[in-house]
């Protein structure tokens, strides 16, 4: 064997891991002010229903149907605040359902993304791009994100135990002073390994690609 043929592996053991909380995130819509005022009359105000863990975020009252040209799914629920664009966060079981090819993309990040239609009580409108499966990610704190050295944007490994447990790679890390020290999964990822809301994973400080953890 050369070199270059030599397995290089990571021991996780070795390392010491940050202990991350998962938050299952179901499939959700953002709408952005116009959007809301489309959907649920003019003049309209999302009511909060329930806070989320991430600072200032909540589970509005208000739910849409999700339109697209092999299905529909309904009670997709609205989440607070409003953002300036409308975004549709998708698993890829719910993207079967609809008929539409979503791609993964980190949150915000819809140019060219798949259009589907929302429905809501006073009218509906057609996104002509906003509807992703976002990619998994870990909110954190700008004091956390210096005390382990990782930076916004940065991609590490994550551990999940148990037995079905897995490494998940390329997770995304979002930095910022709003942001709480959790890791958000879709219901497929956590479904996959048997994971549920609150469960403990362990994050590694390791950079990179899934493909160089052994190559
Ligand atoms: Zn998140």
């Amino acid at each position: 064997m050369s070199n270059l043929e030599t397995p290089t592996r990571v021991n996780p053991d070795e390392i010491t891991p940050i202990a991350v909380t998962v938050g299952i995130s179901a499939r959700h819509v953002h709408l952005s002010r116009d959007h809301v005022e489309t959907l649920f009359g003019t003049g309209h105000e999302l009511k909060p229903f329930k806070e989320l863990s991430q600072p200032g975020q909540f589970a509005a009252e208000e739910m849409v149907t999700v339109v697209g040209p092999k299905g529909v799914i309904e009670k997709v629920r609205v989440l607070g605040p409003e953002r300036k664009k409308s975004q549709v966060e998708l698993s890829i079981s719910d993207c079967f359902k609809l008929g539409i090819k979503a791609p993964l993309r980190d949150s915000g990040d819809l140019a060219g993304s798949s259009s589907v239609t929302l429905v809501g009580p006073a009218g509906s409108v057609t996104l002509p791009e906003g509807a992703i499966i976002a990619a998994r990610h870990i909110h954190m704190h700008t004091s956390d994100a210096e005390k382990y050295g990782l930076v916004d944007g940065d991609r590490i490994y994550v551990r999940a135990k148990g037995p079905r447990g897995i490494i998940f790679g390329d997770v995304l890390v979002r930095v910022g002073n709003a942001h709480k020290l959790e890791m958000h999964v879709d219901t497929d990822e956590g479904n996959a390994v048997g994971l549920r809301n609150g469960d403990t994973v362990y994050a590694y400080k390791i950079h990179g690609h899934i493909s160089e953890l052994v190559k």
